[in-house]
Order: C-alpha cells, then structure tokens, then sequence
C-alpha cells in the first residue's frame, strides 16, 4: 500500500490548483486522475474567467463589490454571500498569478488581459484566452506541477493518471485513504493519505445532452456521498442556451458577448420580446436566455421544432478568426457549416452541475480530512445559477483555498497513516465485487439502462419541470434500478484493465444515485429559483426556499434536510435584466 499525506482525486484546474497550494506548504501530495490531466473536462472550457480586472475601456468602475453582487443576484439570491465575496476578492490575484505562471491570455492593444461581456455581468469583466480559455489555463498549472514532480526544493508532486479511484475509506468519521482501479493493469490498489481533495468535476453526463466530456459522470461525487459526505443544491443544473444541435456541443456565451444575436424563423432577435431578457437581451444570464430560446421553439417560432439561429456572420471573418476561432472549426466539423456565412443551429443542453459536495467556505466537507473544490464541490458560490466565467475563476480561488484549508489539517494531526487494516479490508472488498460485476449474466445491458436513464433526464428533469413530470421520473429511476439489478456483463474478456463494460456499471451505478438526488430535491422545491423553473409554482419563494437542500445516504437510503443561506450584504429582491 503506497502513502502519500495528501490525495487529491482528480487532475483538473481545481485538482492541480489544490495540489500546487499543497506542496507549496512543503507536504508531499499524490494527484490521481482517471485521464492525464491535460484531458480534463477544464480543457474544453471555451469563453473565459472571470475578475474585477478593469482592464476593459467599459470596465474601469468595475470592483469585487459588483463582481459579487453580479454573482449574487444572478445565484437568485441562493449564493452563499461570504463564499462569494471571498471568491470575486481573490480573483485578480489569481488571475494575475496564472498570468505570471505564462498563461498566454488575449491582449488589449495597450497589452493588457483582454476581457469581454458575459452574461449577467455588468461590466466586461470575463478574461479570455480566444475561444480556448480552459486549454491554457489547465496548460499552465500541469506545467507547475511537472516543474515540482521531481523537485529537490521542496516535497514533491506525484501525479498518477490512468487511476479510477473507486471508493474513499472513512475511519471512524475520519478520511483515511482511497482505493483506485489501475486501469492500465487492472488491478485495484490501495493509497493511505491524511487528507483527500475530491476536485473530481461535473456530473453532466446523467442527461443525454450534455456538453460535458464523457467522464464527467456522477461517480466523482457518488463515491464520497455513499460514504456520509452529505451533497447540497443539486436539483441545480445549469442549461447552456446554445449548444449545437445534434451533439450538443457547447458554442461559447463568448459568440454573444463578442456581438452575436440570437433569432427565431421570421428573423427576430426574440429576446426583446421577454419582460426578463429585453435590456440585457442576448447578454442575459444563461437560465433565462435558454428558457426563452426553449419558448420560442414550444411556440413554433424555432426551426423543425427544435432549435434557433446563433448568428455571428456580421461579426466579420477577422473578428471570428481572432476571437472565435475554435468555435469556426467546431462548426465546421461538426455541423458542416461556417459560422462566417451560416448561422449556427443551437438549442439549449445541460451544462454544468450546480449543485455538489456540501462544503465550509475553507472547502472542508463534513467528514474529516475530506475536502473538495471545483465543480464537484457546491460552497456555494453559484447558487440557483452560475454566471458564465465563475466556474474556471472557481476551480482555482476554491482549488487554492481547499489546498491551503488541508494543509493546515495534516500539519495539526498529531497521529498520522492510520486505518491501515481497514484501507486493505476495502481493497479486499472492491476485489470481491468486480469479480461479482464481471461474472453478472441478467437480462439486461449495462449501457441500455444508463442510456435510457439520461433520456429521462433530459425529458423530464429539464428546463420546465412540473410535479407529475418529476414523479414520473421518479419511478423511471426505480425502474433502472430494478433492470441495473438485473445487468449482464457482455464482455469476454474478464479483466479490468481499460474494460470499459466495467467503468460504465460503476458508473451507472452512481448515475442512479444521483438523478434521484436530483429529482427528489427538484420535487420539494416547489418554488422557481433560477435554472429550477417549475411550471407549476412559477414564482420564487423565498418565505420558503430561500434555503439550500442537503441529501444525505445512509443504508441505500436518501433523505433530505435543509440549510440556511448565507445573507451578509445583499437583501433578495426581485431579479430582472
Ligand atoms: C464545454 C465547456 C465549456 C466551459 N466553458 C467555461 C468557461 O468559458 N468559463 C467558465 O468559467 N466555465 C466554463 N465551463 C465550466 C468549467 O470548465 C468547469 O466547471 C471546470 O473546468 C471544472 O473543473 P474541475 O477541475 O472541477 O473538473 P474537471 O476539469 O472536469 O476535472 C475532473 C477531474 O477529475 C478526474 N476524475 C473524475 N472522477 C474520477 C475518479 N473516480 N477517479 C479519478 N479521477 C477522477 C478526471 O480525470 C479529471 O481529471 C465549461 C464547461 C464545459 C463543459
């Protein structure tokens, strides 16, 4: 069994943000990742970050006080306003730390970080990279982490990908290791560790039309709420207003913030007829401007019933060239058309996972030495809807946060690399059940259930959700699960090295869990607080949910409790664009 002080799961920008801050308080840290961090979910990020930078002509009355009020207000008042304003205040500072560590952002003329609209923002406040932000930023951190893999300086890094870390073990309410399936030999092993950063991402993949990568499924948070660590808000998924149509494939809020309009059939820039997004109009936040995009399309005013126009063409080739490159090429690939002289297709797709891991605003969860940052975490700072840019500036304030809240934990233990026999008796379990998921022979396919699953998702836990919809997916999740306990394992070939069959049970497996946390929450919250619209209780209502939901396992069971939200500035007012 290898030791390490400290693990984190997940080689992401708040993975690699977390482990950097950890070794730069001199302990010696263990990143494990499913993929070679350069593959993360983080590289797809397109638009930009977030920061007061004040760089733009428009943004020099720009502070932190009106980045977090922005953020606020675009949460529906959900966001916890302590974690927010400690989040907008670090961002120039680590923004200009990545800056300083060779991120390659977009320049103004006078050579400054170049910064552009973004929905909900009053000012251009998003700093970009292109239309390849995630990419650079996640470049730019692995090289700080292979700068200190071998470092004579100070205790080093070790990162190990290819790793599927299939449980945490929790001693005694303690965090005491995690046991990983080596996906290139197929055995599992064992990692003691006095401290675990889960930085394991988004759980987009539970609905069908998702813009997230492949391996951003439940099993990252499943893993630690089986084990007690309570999840918090997560009937708040987040609803991209265009992704392009037939693979949901994200288009940048970058494509309107640069000055792209959306239009219905008859040409309209639809959006002003909307009482919520007629100011800000295609610079609305992201959960109204995709339900009047879904609106329009119900009302017959979309194309085949399905989608709208994205429409950039006046933007001129340079401007595309220069600041939208990735989306040209993506257009181009994927869709056979160019944006330079089509419009786009584009139809709302879920996006990003609110909701996550229920942590303190140093990203300590409940159970000792379990910590977690990133979109797997909710601190929260996002509340009832994120604000396009405010994840990626997330990842690396919470990241560093997070890294420097376990640090301090190691270095007061008095007892360190306990739970040695329990870790193994772990081991010994995960051996015991693949074999059993191996040698399954039912009625079912594994990739049947999950599939059919993220439809439903997709179906009925979407934009407008209603009471009879929820409990009908409800029982479709039931019904998963009794055809899950009923799977057959196809594959001839039994070993667990890069067996796909095998990751996708586990992974359907947390799938389950987790869209009924989703739908349960999404059932008693019966108000509309941003990205959860309920057709049937259309108004916010915060005399009864001004308050964040908490999901709880314990023996198969889910139940669910609440929270208070935290108001330090702000009172809740009535949102409007
Ligand atoms: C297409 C797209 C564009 C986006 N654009 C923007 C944008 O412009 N601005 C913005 O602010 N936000 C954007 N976002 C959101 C933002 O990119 C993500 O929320 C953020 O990058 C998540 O980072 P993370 O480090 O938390 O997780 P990820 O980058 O998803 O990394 C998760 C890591 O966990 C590992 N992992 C997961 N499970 C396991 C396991 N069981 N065992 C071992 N390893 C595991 C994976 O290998 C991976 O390394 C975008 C998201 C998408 C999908």
């Amino acid at each position: 069994m290898r030791y390490f002080p400290v693990i984190v799961v997940g080689g992401g920008l708040a993975g690699l943000r977390a482990a950097i801050e950890v070794n730069m308080h001199n302990i010696q840290v263990c990143v494990l990742s499913r993929v070679h961090p350069v593959r993360s979910h983080s590289l797809a990020a397109q638009g930009g970050i977030n920061g007061a930078l004040g760089n733009h002509a428009r943004g020099v009355y720009d502070s932190p006080e009106k980045h977090a009020f922005d953020t606020v207000k675009g949460s529906d008042y959900l966001g916890d306003q302590d974690a927010i304003i400690r989040m907008c205040n670090d961002a120039p500072l680590r923004i200009y730390e990545m800056e300083h560590w060779g991120c390659p952002f977009s320049r103004t003329s006078e050579g400054k970080i170049a910064q552009r609209p973004f929905g909900g923002a009053g000012f251009p406040r998003t700093a970009y990279a292109e239309d390849k932000t995630g990419h650079v930023l996640l470049h730019t951190l692995y090289e700080q982490i292979v700068k200190f893999e071998h470092s004579s300086e100070r205790a080093d890094i070790v990162v190990l990908d290819e790793m599927l870390v299939t449980s945490l073990v929790v001693d005694d309410g303690r965090c005491v290791g995690v046991v990983a399936l080596n996906l290139k030999s197929g055995q599992f092993e064992a990692f003691q560790s006095d401290a675990v950063i889960f930085a394991t991402g988004g759980s987009g993949r539970i609905y069908s039309n998702s813009t997230n990568a492949l391996i951003s499924t439940a099993l990252g948070i499943y893993i630690p709420f089986r084990e007690g660590a309570p999840l918090k808000d997560m009937e708040f998924i987040q609803f991209h207003p265009t992704t392009l149509i037939g693979t949901n494939i994200l288009m940048t809020e970058g494509c309107r913030g640069e000055g792209g309009f959306l239009l219905n059939n008859k040409g309209e820039r639809f959006l002003a007829n909307y009482e919520d997004s007629k100011n800000a109009m295609e610079v609305a936040p992201r959960d109204i401007v995709a339900r009047n995009i879904q609106r329009e399309i119900d009302a017959g005013r979309g194309f085949e019933n399905s989608y709208v126009h994205l429409d950039i063409r006046h933007l001129g080739e340079k401007r595309i060239n220069e600041r939208l490159p990735g989306i040209r090429e993506l257009c181009i690939k994927f869709a056979n058309i160019d944006p330079v002289v089509d419009p786009i297709p584009v139809q709302p797709g879920q996006h990003y996972t609110m909701g996550g891991i229920d942590t303190d605003i140093n990203g300590a969860s409940e159970i000792k030495g379990l910590y977690a940052a990133g979109e797997c975490a909710c601190v929260s700072v996002h509340g009832a809807n994120r604000l396009g840019g405010n994840s990626l500036l997330e990842t690396i304030v919470y990241g560093a946060i997070a890294g420097r809240s376990c640090a301090e934990y190691v270095s007061s233990l008095s007892k360190t690399k306990i739970g040695t026999e329990i870790i193994e008796a772990r081991l010994r379990d995960e051996e015991r059940r693949a074999k059993e998921i191996v040698s399954k022979d039912g009625d079912y396919i594994i990739c049947d259930v999950r599939d059919k699953l993220a439809q439903v998702m997709a179906q009925k836990v979407g934009l407008f959700r209603s009471e009879s919809q929820l409990k009908s997916a409800l029982e479709d999740i039931q019904e998963a699960r009794e055809k899950f306990a009923k799977v057959k394992f196809n594959s001839k070939s039994k070993s667990l090295s890069y067996n796909y069959e095998f990751i996708n049970y586990l992974e359907t497996e947390a799938n389950i869990c987790i869209s009924e946390v989703v739908v349960r929450g999404a059932i008693e919250r019966r108000e509309s607080r941003g990205s959860h619209f309920r057709i049937d209780y259309p108004k916010r209502d915060d005399a009864q949910f001004l308050k964040h939901t908490i999901a709880r396992y314990s023996k198969g069971e889910i139940s669910l409790s609440y929270k208070p939200v935290k108001i330090v500035k702000w009172e809740p007012k009535e949102r409007k664009y």
